[in-house]
């Protein structure tokens, strides 16, 4: 019986697995190609509160600004979602890394940097150890063991401006299938004089970074492009639909986070969701080589805890992404007279809309 474990991917998912493995005393290495982890920057970082908090993660010296709520905007119409307490935190996600990294060494793993594994490693590395494959939305570890399969992915580009924000506690999403098809585009204060605008567009559709500099030509970016200084920008990808295999028992692979497909469909958001599942597959190692019980109670314990609420995000997203701005629109007009905009306010949660459903039935926190 294997009884170390080798994850495949230094982001913040395989980082929390590895902390989570050491912690329980299991020998384990991490493998990254990066030297530099966490560079370039190529994803946001606005995480709930309340998720940051389930991850254990000493996450403070990350935070760069704090979000009260979100502006959405379709057709000139606008739903203003604004909470009296702090909903989110928006992250560096360079320095998150580094210290779930240090977290993770720490707690005992071997983190090891610039070394990018191959498919021909992986079969020597399975030799002697259960394998996480932490590796990102283009898995070679779903592909070499013939896991994985993520049906759908979103093509995203942003670029960072310096610039003088007025207003940095709200971040506005922009829904518009012209510009923005089977996605949206955003405007996130990552500071107080840092303004991230991006934009994500469904795979089928094409270039995102030509989307982008459509969406840079509207009057939403205007005040952006006259007055900010561009930093930098940077296209990537988010896979938005869950894996359909995330263990295989035989082999003793696991797969978690963007590898897993481990995102909220509607907002690409996926570090609460790929760190919590980390965690549930490193116990599931422990109890695997402690106590010889299946690593699929991974995958039984994420789809008991995460599948409706992915389930509603996925239904959420192939509502808004066949509606036009102005159906989009008109559906705002009509969430505002019901007197969504200060419910949401006050009971709404980022990560689970099965527990904005339950609150709407009863009215409780
Ligand atoms: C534009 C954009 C905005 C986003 N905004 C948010 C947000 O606001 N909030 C949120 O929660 N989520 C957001 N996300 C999603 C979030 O970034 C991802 O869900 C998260 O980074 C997934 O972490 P991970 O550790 O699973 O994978 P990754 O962060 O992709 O890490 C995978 C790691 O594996 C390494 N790797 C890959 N192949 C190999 C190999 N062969 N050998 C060795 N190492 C390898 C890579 O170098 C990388 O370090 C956004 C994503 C994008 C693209």
């Amino acid at each position: 019986m294997k009884t170390s474990a080798a994850v495949i991917g230094a982001g913040t998912s395989g980082l929390i697995a590895a902390r989570r493995l050491a912690q329980l005393g299991i020998e384990t290495y991490v493998y990254d190609q990066k030297a530099n982890l966490g560079v370039p920057v190529v994803a946001s970082g606005i995480i709930s509160i309340n998720g940051l908090n389930s991850l254990k993660i000493g996450y403070k010296p990350a935070v760069t600004n704090t979000l009260f709520g979100a502006n959405i905007h379709a057709s000139n119409k606008v739903m203003r979602i604004k909470s009296n307490v702090p909903v989110a935190h928006v992250l560096d996600r360079q320095k998150l890394n580094e210290i779930c990294k240090e977290e993770s060494e720490a707690a005992g793993a071997h983190v090891i940097t610039g070394k990018k594994i191959t498919e021909n490693a992986l079969d020597e590395i399975g030799n002697s150890s259960i394998i996480v494959g932490a590796d990102g939305p283009l898995s070679i570890v779903a592909r070499h063991f013939g896991m994985g399969g993520i049906s759908k992915y979103i093509l995203t580009y942003k670029a960072e401006f310096e610039m003088s924000i007025e207003n940095s506690g709200s971040v506005d999403l922009f829904f518009d299938n012209k510009i923005a098809p089977g996605f949206f585009a955003w405007h996130c204060p990552n500071s107080e004089k840092i303004m991230e605008v991006g934009i994500g567009i469904d795979s089928k559709h094409g270039n995102s970074k030509a989307a982008f500099y459509k969406f840079m030509g509207t009057d939403f970016c205007k005040d952006i492009s006259e007055t900010g200084k561009k930093l930098g920008e940077h296209a990537s990808i988010i896979p938005i639909r869950t894996a359909k295999k995330i263990v295989d028992e035989g082999k003793e692979v696991l797969l978690i986070g963007d590898a897993a497909g481990q995102v909220k469909p509607t907002t690409g958001g996926g570090i609460i969701y790929g760190g919590n599942a980390a965690m549930m597959a490193a116990n599931a190692i422990y109890e695997h080589v402690k106590n010889s019980k299946p690593l699929k109670d991974y995958e039984k314990k994420f789809k008991r805890k995460y599948a409706t609420d992915i389930r509603l995000h996925a239904l959420a997203h192939a509502l808004y992404s066949k509606l036009s701005a102005k159906g989009i629109g008109r559906a705002i007009t009509l969430l505002n007279a019901l007197g969504m905009e200060s419910f949401l306010g006050e009971y709404g949660d980022m990560d689970s809309p099965k527990t904005i459903l339950k609150r709407m039935l009863t009215r409780k926190k």
